[in-house]
């Protein structure tokens, strides 16, 4: 005999699809910097998510050796409307047209009339980042929301880097075919260290909108320092071999070349420790940033990065060995990389150690740098050893941690769900704080928000 169980072990078809059903809808921009992205995110009833679309082209900077806002921007203007006009084949296929006939948008598919549900609203960054470039997205997402009758959110970018794992989370969710309600992972509070091409933080996320800037860079974002140092060290013909201006990926492969990414690496006893070199060709000694004296360096910087000594420092070092051979070039290359981690590392055990900080349990790590494998160990050892074995370490995969529009249409969907809309009104912001204590009064201090009870 069947055991009768079966029937309510596993969700029939009927319920996976109800509680996958869509919630909300939204198409998203994101032309904060070089990248021109553009996302479709449908949110289900459960909590998960599922991403119809996203893709991104990245600005050919090569020329430049870094970001240059007049080519991003034309960048932007070249590619946008053209990752819209796909976005739009892959909205979900509304099968009745008849009524509903506002839901609907017919697009010219390539077998005749195509119907495609219309999203619920507009995503877009609106800021940080350089004004050309944000303007190119905003002013799209303007006109579309205009078009469609729909509301416009214009969200933080960097906001939208601390809520990436949210979104991860949503979409595995779905991977998954779970039917149960899906729990927002993870939940509040927890960290995140940013650390891309133009940001350093370490950020403490206890709500939505509620992001305290535990430590900032007070010179450059680690990215940056980490691109340069590659453009010191990296022998011509790796340079060369770059498809785009992400250095910082290049250093890496080529650092541990030698060694198929095993890292051999203990954490040291105090940060505070010169890095030294005695290969011949390339003696030298890098001092670790704020290394005064005592067993952690100075406290009283735990509430700041400094990138700009190491790489003044590898630099000369450059300068003064311009013949380095591959073999000293990738020692100094895992040093600087060594030295750089580990001074993040400093800064979230500071933070931990702080008694306002309490019921951490998670450390996101987001930005273009969290793809290094490296970073991923430093934090680990580091975490491990000062007694922090249980802190999850959440890496969200390397799409979702660049630059990206599926994080925007993310925010976008846990702001729209938490009341917010933006007027049409709103300029993009340039520098646009996500801590509620800073000038500006973060996210929500912008002008342009308007409560879903004003109407859309
Ligand atoms: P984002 O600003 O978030 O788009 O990230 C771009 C930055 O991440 C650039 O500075 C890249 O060089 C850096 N990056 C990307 N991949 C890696 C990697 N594997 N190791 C170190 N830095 C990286
Ligand atoms: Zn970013």
């Amino acid at each position: 005999m069947r055991p009768l169980c079966r029937f309510i072990r596993r969700p029939n078809h009927c319920t996976l699809r109800h509680v996958q059903r869509r919630l909300l809808l939204t198409l998203a921009i994101e032309t904060s910097c070089d990248d021109t992205s553009v996302a479709v995110l449908e949110k289900h009833k459960n909590n998960s998510a599922a991403l119809h679309f996203h893709s991104k082209i990245t600005s050919d900077n090569r020329i430049y050796g870094g970001v240059h806002p007049i080519a991003s921007h034309e960048s932007h203007q070249q590619n946008l409307a053209t990752l819209v006009e796909q976005a739009l084949h892959s909205l979900p296929i509304k099968k009745r047209t008849s009524e509903h006939i506002t839901e609907v948008l017919c697009l010219n598919g390539k077998d005749g009339m195509e119907f495609r549900e219309k999203p619920d609203f507009i995503t877009v960054t609106r800021g940080p980042g350089m004004r050309s470039s944000l303007n190119t997205g905003l002013d799209t997402a303007k006109g579309l929301a205009v078009a469609w009758q729909i509301p416009l959110l214009g969200v933080n970018h960097m906001q939208a880097h601390a809520l990436t794992p949210r979104l991860v989370s949503a979409l595995d969710a779905a991977d998954a075919g779970e039917y149960k309600a899906a729990a927002n992972d993870p939940a509040f509070p927890f960290l995140t260290l940013l650390v891309s091409g133009g940001h350093t933080m370490l950020v403490h996320s206890r709500s939505l909108c509620d992001h305290e800037i535990l430590a900032n860079t007070t010179d450059m974002a680690v990215g940056d320092m980490i691109d340069k140092t590659a453009r010191e060290v990296l022998p011509q013909e790796h340079l060369n071999s770059a498809s785009d201006v992400m250095y910082g990926k290049l250093l890496e492969s080529f650092a541990f070349a030698d060694q198929q990414l095993s890292h051999d690496y203990h954490p040291p006893s105090s940060f505070t420790r010169p890095r030294i070199s005695q290969l011949s060709g390339s003696d030298w000694t890098i001092n670790p940033p704020y290394c005064a004296p005592g067993p952690e360096g100075s406290i009283t910087f735990a509430d700041a990065f400094t990138f700009s000594g190491i790489g003044s420092s590898v630099k000369g070092i450059m300068d003064r060995h311009p013949e380095m051979d591959e073999i000293g070039r990738r020692v100094l290359a895992r040093e600087t990389m060594a030295l750089a981690f580990e001074h993040l590392a400093s800064r979230a055990l500071f933070a931990l150690q702080r008694p306002d900080i309490q019921d951490i349990r998670t450390l996101v790590v987001s930005g273009g740098v969290a793809s290094n494998q490296f970073l991923k160990t430093i934090l680990r050892e580091n975490l491990d050893v000062k007694g922090y074995k249980n802190m999850k370490l959440v890496f969200p995969p390397p799409k979702f941690c660049t630059d990206n529009a599926a994080m925007i249409a993310w925010t976008g969907i846990e702001m729209f769900e938490a009341g917010w809309r933006t007027s049409l009104d709103a300029m993009a912001i340039k520098k646009w704080s996500i801590d509620q204590k800073a000038a500006d009064g973060g996210i929500l201090g912008a002008d342009g928000w308007k409560s879903a009870a004003v109407g859309h």
